[in-house]
């Protein structure tokens, strides 16, 4: 317990073997991702599980703290683990080269006492909070654009969920590439492992946390659940059921020309985008 004498201090020793007991998922390891994997192991939850299939890119280092120079072209899940095994090497941590989709998304989430969002789309969010609120997982949602961002804790049968509020985007507005800075993703990843102390201490409520960083103002919106709501009303859970697809990363045959390889990954690209290969499963990453 000496690792954890000063958060003790703050949390006391209850909430503590409460955080400590926890088996968690983060879905999506970009930039929400990696800071919310460093927070839960630096916190000490007892397991990990990180899910991602793409590599690291240069792009991504301007918003992470983990990945770096040397990290390029490597599995972001896979350079996550390598790194939170040196802070914390006592935390089971499993990784899963994947993307979440509606074949895979109960199969990943079962298990777990809570899932974090950590995706960067629409579309997949949804498949994923079907897949939570069927299985009565709670599952802590960010999302940012620029340096506005916004958090919410979703639990089953109490609070809304995002399929009260959101809709699927078409698939051209879902290719578009949205910015942000490490201010916004480091304040917002923050506030979501911030709603699992306070959900362990048994305190909630049905809001969005809304965040402008430029004027430094958070604000918080009451959320009401839908009756008409096809997940957490109607239990129908649409997007388990259908494929839609988006831009992002997506299921993929091996095509056109090798341009990396090595023990973990082969890269190849062709004439719509880069395809990420391990082994025979290969994921396609279309370029907007
Ligand atoms: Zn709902």
């Amino acid at each position: 317990m000496e690792r954890y004498s000063r958060q003790l201090l703050a949390l006391g020793l209850e909430l503590q073997e409460k955080i400590s007991s926890l088996k968690v998922a983060v879905i999506g390891c970009g930039a929400l991702g990696s800071a919310l994997a460093e927070m839960l192991t630096r916190l000490g939850v007892k397991e990990l599980v990180l899910v991602d299939a793409d590599v690291v890119e240069l792009s991504n280092l301007h918003r992470t703290h983990i990945f770096t120079e040397k990290d390029l072209m490597r599995p972001k899940a896979l350079v996550c683990k390598e790194y939170l095994k040196k802070v914390n090497s006592n935390i089971k941590i499993d990784t899963i080269l994947d993307i979440l989709d509606s074949k895979n998304a109960e199969e990943i989430v079962k298990g777990n006492d809570i899932v974090f969002d950590a995706l960067d789309n629409v579309n997949y969010r949804l498949v994923l909070n079907d897949a939570c609120v069927k299985n009565n997982i709670p599952l802590i949602y960010a999302g940012v654009t620029g340096e506005y961002a916004s958090a919410k804790i979703i639990i089953p049968g109490k609070t809304s969920c995002l399929s009260c509020f959101l809709e699927p985007i078409d698939e051209r507005n879902a290719c578009e590439i949205i910015g942000t800075t490490i201010a916004t993703i480091d304040i917002i990843t923050s506030i979501q492992i911030q709603l699992l102390i306070n959900y362990l201490r048994g305190r909630y409520e049905d809001e969005m946390i809304y965040i402008d960083m430029e004027d430094l103002r958070l604000e918080k919106i009451k959320m009401k659940r839908n009756s008409n709501c096809e997940a957490c009303s109607l239990h129908q859970y649409k997007y388990l059921k259908s494929k839609f697809y988006t831009c992002g990363m997506l299921r993929s045959e091996k095509s056109g020309k090798n341009i990396f390889r090595s023990s973990e990954v082969e890269i190849y690209k062709d004439s719509e985008g880069t395809i990420i290969c391990y082994d025979e499963k290969c994921f396609k990453k279309k370029e907007a």
